[in-house]
């Protein structure tokens, strides 16, 4: 029997979330070192609209589960709906974006259906002519692989780790749609707010000269903002431990769950380069990285690396610019 790989896609009121691409981008990834056949799975009202925009961009075949009343994500509807489809289907992998959403269903899932969930997947790679899967581990220092001991496998695929370009001319993708009656047990969504989003500063800026935790206090973000302000279009930015911290505001967070930012110019100070804060800015053209430690992960990203201590750094960066303008 033909190996599947199936993917459940991430949507909301018939827009695809983008993170769906990476996970067909993972899917294919598998496929490359085991063919089988590729199946997309949209759940939900607005599962057909969703399914044949995926179908068109990526010739993936859908399957779309329209469940009436079914508007808003919901995570038990979720579990319960693909533990029975996925034990009529039996795809030896799934893999399913890991975002908030797919951190909800996915371990349950797993536990239901008597399976393996791999997290943080961040890479496919070949084992003994069979796909394992790679994840970072503290920060960035360490690549784990790990393959499944069950022939069954949730892969939770990390965002912003899959490059998902899909140029290649293909056919639109079959999509079959079957209704499912549910009703929740458990949860009831109350519906959805629109947070406040992010800065859009951040979006315009040509230069984002963005703090992490190794900034070292609020005060020292004064030393970050007037370096930023040495630049015209520009702002500052941070990653989430100093959002946590109310140092920053949230809309000025960069990250999986904060701002995706591509400027000219992204300097990194004092940021230990986790997957999640790459999400959001490995798109920039030019990136600094200002670190202590000479082994951070954002190195492997940097244009320019500079191993320092960040308020020295910046202070004579400072005055450099100073002593330039009386020149
Ligand atoms: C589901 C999920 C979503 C997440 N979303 C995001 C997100 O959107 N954005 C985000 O940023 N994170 C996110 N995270 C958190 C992420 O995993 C990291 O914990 C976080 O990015 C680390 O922030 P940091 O680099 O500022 O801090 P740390 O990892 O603590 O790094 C601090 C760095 O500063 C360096 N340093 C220390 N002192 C100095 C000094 N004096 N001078 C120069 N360098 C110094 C250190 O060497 C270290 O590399 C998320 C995590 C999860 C689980």
């Amino acid at each position: 029997m033909e190996t599947t790989v199936a993917v459940v896609a991430e949507h909301r009121l018939g827009l695809v979330n983008p993170v769906t691409y990476e996970a067909i981008a993972c899917a294919l990834e598998i496929l490359r070192i085991r063919p089988s056949r590729l199946v997309t799975i949209t759940i939900g009202e607005d599962s057909e609209e969703a399914g044949r925009q995926i179908a068109a961009k990526t010739g993936s075949q859908v399957l779309a589960l329209k469940v009436p009343g079914l508007e808003e994500f919901n995570g038990d509807a979720y579990r319960t709906i693909l533990a029975g489809l996925l034990a009529e289907l039996e795809p030896a992998w799934v893999c399913i974006p890991g975002t908030s959403q797919g951190l909800d269903f996915s371990p349950g899932l797993a536990v239901r259906l008597g399976q393996c969930c791999i997290s943080n997947v961040e890479r496919v790679v070949e084992r003994d002519g069979e796909p394992a899967f790679a994840r970072s581990l503290f920060n960035g220092k360490i690549v784990a692989e790990l393959s499944s001991l069950i022939a069954k496998t949730l892969l939770m695929v990390q965002p912003g780790a899959f490059s998902a370009v899909f140029t290649g001319s293909h056919s639109p993708g079959v999509v079959e749609t079957r209704t499912i009656e549910w009703k929740s047990t458990h949860i009831r969504s109350l519906g959805f707010r629109i947070a406040q989003s992010a800065d859009s500063a951040l979006a315009e800026a040509s230069v984002i000269v963005s703090a992490g935790r190794g900034v070292g206090s609020k005060e020292n973000l004064d030393l970050v903002r007037r370096v930023a302000s040495l630049f015209s279009k520009s702002t500052i930015a941070g990653s989430r431990p100093l959002c946590d911290l109310g140092w920053l505001p949230y809309q000025l967070q960069v990250g999986q769950t904060g701002a995706t930012v591509t400027p000219d110019l992204y300097l990194a100070c004092g940021i230990s380069g986790a997957q999640q804060h790459l999400a959001g800015m490995g798109g920039s053209k030019f990136i600094v990285a200002v670190n202590t430690d000479p082994n951070a992960a954002i190195f492997n990203v940097a244009d320019v690396g500079v191993v320092d201590d960040l308020e020295g750094f910046l202070s004579d960066l400072l005055e450099e610019s100073n002593a330039c303008s009386h020149k």
